[in-house]
Order: structure tokens, then sequence, then C-alpha cells
């Protein structure tokens, strides 16, 4: 009843959704052109969606009665997923973002599982090579997807605290084991019996199960801090399940999307795990910030409070500020005042510039999204290594909802749980002002011996409202900015 579609134009659209994939993702590397990236990547998407209806059409025989039946649950699905992500994508505050991919990494994870399943279930036959791969795919699919609800729940306070016991790392290294020797008995034992191995469908259940374990095993103990970063190596093994899934459908848009993902998400965990000065292993298996909160600092001088507007003034009779924004400003959405304000600076001849950490906020690139936003030219922003030295030449670094990437203890202090990390070196400014709402600690749960130097300076309040208020004293004093 259906025409076949000539493999031809199913390589065709292939290939083009993996040169969209690749060249999105190349203009994703800078801010400038990272939305077209996007756009560009989405239509890559769209072409290897296409595909797969273009696969479902190339059927012939009993699969093709099934055909109408397979198309109608396809579009069903299509529109549950995609109605759901549009809402979830348009609703989403940027402060939840990581929650937001921690669960759609978890969708991909899900969704290689779910190959994998149909085809360990499927009647059929498969060599040795194609048994593992499915495997393979299946427990790094499964892993992904509970430790990301595992992350998820610990990025968005339903899970409030690490979970951790003793000989907890060697229990879940023994459900691994297990799970792997299962495995191994599917593809090599049952296949030398010449038991075909379907023959042990509860033994695939009891490996898919053992896999979930494991993922919520090796995600629970490591602290809420270290999510970003475990969301970023489960969005590689996502990646790398989904091309070994694509391998086993023999699907080469698969494989490269996957591939490209695995090896994005690997390259993204070793950048922020250098940016905090630790290794992948350490961030996985040792419990971050426990020390901290055993060992209380001893940290001499006082918190000095001053008045927002007064901050504001000082700062418009400064020759040169820069601003280190943190987690704070996005979450007091506070951005589109600081750019107003830094307009304002500009115009009574006062030079501004953005320093911004690798890993400030709760997610890669937050920061720079976060300033985009509020229409911040790109050659304000300046990152760590470009800018670090230019503190020392400014009259005032004003930093605003950020505490760890500032906290000088990274430099010095041996037993802090940030020692190591480089930091942004606001404390060599003449004149420190610091934005925040009270005593609440950054991230890692540490006091910040910055906000106790002599040139440093409180200013209490939310970070939009603080901004408010520093607006309306340099506007007083006759200053106005051509928007
Ligand atoms: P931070 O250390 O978490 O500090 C944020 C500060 O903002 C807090 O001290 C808080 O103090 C203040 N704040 C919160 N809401 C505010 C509001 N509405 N107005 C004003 N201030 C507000 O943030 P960060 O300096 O950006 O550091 C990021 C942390 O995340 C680091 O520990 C980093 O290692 C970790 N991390 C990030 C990534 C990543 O990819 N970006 C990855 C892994 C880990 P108050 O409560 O007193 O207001």
């Amino acid at each position: 009843m259906f025409a076949m579609i000539p493999l031809i134009t199913i390589g065709f659209t292939d290939l083009v959704a993996a040169f969209l994939f690749m060249y999105g993702l190349k203009r994703m590397s800078s801010p400038v052109t990272a939305p077209s990236g996007i756009f560009v990547a989405g239509l890559g998407m769209l072409a290897a969606i296409l595909v797969s209806f273009l696969h479902a059409f190339n059927v012939t025989g009993a699969a093709e009665s099934h055909l109408m039946t397979n198309i109608i649950l396809i579009l069903i699905a299509l529109a549950i997923g995609g109605g759901a992500a549009w809402w979830s994508g348009k609703k989403v505050a940027l402060t939840a973002m990581p929650q937001m991919v921690a669960l759609y990494n978890g969708m991909g994870g899900a969704a290689a599982g779910a190959i994998a399943g149909v085809e360990l279930f499927g009647d059929e036959a498969k060599g040795t090579t194609e048994l593992i791969v499915t495997l393979l795919g299946a427990l790094i699919g499964s892993v992904s997807l509970s430790g990301s609800v595992i992350a998820w729940a610990k990025l968005d306070g339903v899970l409030k605290k690490p979970f951790r016991v003793k000989g907890q790392h060697l229990f879940s290294g023994f459900v691994l084991l297990v799970t792997l020797a299962i495995g191994s008995y599917l593809v090599f034992a049952v296949q030398d019996n010449g038991t075909p191995w379907l023959a042990v469908p509860h033994l695939i259940y009891l490996f898919f199960g053992l896999a979930l374990v494991f993922g919520v095993l090796m995600t629970l103990p490591i602290g809420g801090a270290d999510m970003p970063v475990v969301i970023s190596i489960f969005n590689a093994f996502t990646g790398l399940a989904v091309g070994l899934e694509g391998y086993v459908l023999q699907n080469p848009a698969l494989i490269i999307a996957g591939m490209v993902v695995g090896a994005a998400g690997l390259l993204l965990t070793q950048l922020m795990a250098k940016a905090m000065n630790r290794s992948i292993g350490n961030i996985l298996f040792f419990d971050f910030g426990t020390a901290a909160h055993q060992k209380k600092t001893d940290i001499k001088g006082s918190l000095k409070p001053v008045e927002a507007g007064d901050a504001g003034i000082f700062m418009r009779y400064a020759s040169k500020v820069i601003i280190v924004p943190g987690y704070g400003l996005a979450v007091a959405q506070g951005q589109q005042k600081l750019y107003e304000f830094v307009k304002l600076l500009q115009a009574a001849g006062v030079e501004v510039k953005f320093a911004v950490h690798p890993v400030a906020g709760r997610m890669p690139g937050q920061m720079d999204v976060l300033l985009a936003e509020a229409g911040v030219p790109y050659d304000l922003i300046f990152q760590l290594e470009e800018i670090n030295d230019d503190f020392k030449t400014a009259d005032v670094a004003l930093v605003i909802g950020a505490n760890d990437v500032v906290n000088p203890a990274a430099r010095t202090d041996k037993s802090s749980p940030i020692f190591g990390m480089p930091i942004l070196n606001a404390d060599q400014a003449k004149k420190v002002y610091v934005v925040k709402r009270g005593q609440g600690k950054g991230y890692a749960g540490i006091e910040n011996e910055l906000f106790y130097g002599e040139n440093c300076n409180m200013v209490y309040g939310d970070a939009a409202a603080v901004l408010v208020k520093m607006i309306e004293a340099v506007r007083g004093l006759g200053v106005s900015a051509a928007s």
C-alpha cells in the first residue's frame, strides 16, 4: 500500500541531520552565535524525526500491516513529548534550568533504555556484538535515567542533603558488578548453551532494575554543589547510550547525534572539573562540603554594611569598576537593572567590565546567558583568565549575588572544600562592594573572608532592589544614560 522510500533519500536526510547537529553545536560555542546554533541544531532534530518516518515507510510484509498504528503512536508520542517540552521550556525560570536539563538528560537515557528493551524482548536473533552493544546502551541509559532523577530532586530541593553511609561506595560497586555479571551471562553463557537469551526474561528485568538502582546509589552521596557536573556526566552517558542503540538500530543519525552529545558532555564535564580544580573521580567519590561543616574557620575582622545609594554614588566617581555576577543575580532576576546601572556609570565616564567565573551560577554559561538576555554587549564581558589581573587596577569590584567564586580561601585554606578552585581576584580591588540579602552562605556552604576584609563593604538586600536604589542615587547626581 505504501511506496518504498529509496534508501538514498534516508541516507541523505541522515547526512543533513548530522551536518546540522555539528554545525549547530559549533555555533553554540560563542554567546554571540549560540541562539542561531540552537535553531540550526533544532532543524537537525527535525530532519532526524523526519528520517524516522521515512524508515517507517520503508517496510514490507507483516510490518506493513502495523504501519498505520505505529505512525499514529509516533504522532501521539511526538505531541505529548513536544507539547510538554514546549510548555516547560516557556515556563521555566533561568535559575531552574539545571533541573530541567537534568530531567531532559534522564528522558534521553530512558529513550535509549527503552530502545534496548524493545530489542532485548523482541524475537529477532542477535549476534554477540549486537547483544553486548544493546546491553551496554541499556545499562548506561538506565543509570542516566535514575541518576538524573536524583540530580533533579537535589537541585530542586526535594532531596535536601547528600545521603551517605559507611561502605556506600563499596556497596554501589557491588551492585554494578552484579549487573555486569548478569549482562555477561545473558551474552555468553546463555548463547553458548544454545539457549536463546530471551528464555531468561527475568534476568533481563533484573539487569534493568539493578542498573536503575546503581544510578540512584551513584548519585545519592554526591552533594548539591556538584550536581551540575553530575548532570554533565549523565549528559555524556545519555549521548553514549543513544549512540550505542543507534548502532543496534543501524540508524546513522542516532549514532552521530549520540556521539556528538557524548563527546560534548565529556568535554564540558572536564572543563567544569578543571574550573573547580577537582578531578572527576574526586567529584564522584569524595564527600564534598563535609569538611567545611566540621571545621569552623577563624576569620578576623567584621562585616561593614553600607547603604546601596552611598555605594552607587561612590562608583559614579570611580574610574574603573569590575562587576562579578553570581547565582544571586539570577535568583533576583536583576540583570536588566544591572545593565541600566552600568549604562549610567558609563555615561558618567566610568570604565565598566564584567568578570564571569566559569562555574558562577548553577550551570556553565548561566551568567553569560543572563547578561546577554539583558542586552549587555559581549565586549564588556570577560572570562576569568582574561580579567583576573585587572582587579589590581580597579577602583571597585562590585560582587552581586556571588560568593564561592570570589572566596580567597580557595587560594589559601587547604582545609577548604573549594581549595585550589581558581577564583576571581575581587579582593585585590581598591574597594569591594558585596550585594547579598544577609548572612547566607554560597553553594559550598562556607564562610567568605572577603566580606570581612578592610576594603570590603556589604550592601544588604535583594540584588534587584539594591540596584534600583543605586540607579536612583546616581540619577540624583544628574547623570542620565542614552538608552
Ligand atoms: P554562590 O556561591 O552560590 O553564592 C550565591 C550568593 O548569592 C549567596 O551567598 C546568597 O547570599 C546570594 N543571594 C541569593 N539570592 C540572592 C538575591 N535574591 N539577591 C542578592 N543575593 C542573593 O554563587 P556563585 O558565586 O555564583 O558560585 C557558584 C557555586 O556553584 C560555586 O560553589 C560553584 O562551584 C557551584 N557550581 C557551579 C557550577 C556551574 O556550572 N555553574 C557547577 C558546579 C558547582 P544570601 O543568601 O545572603 O543572599
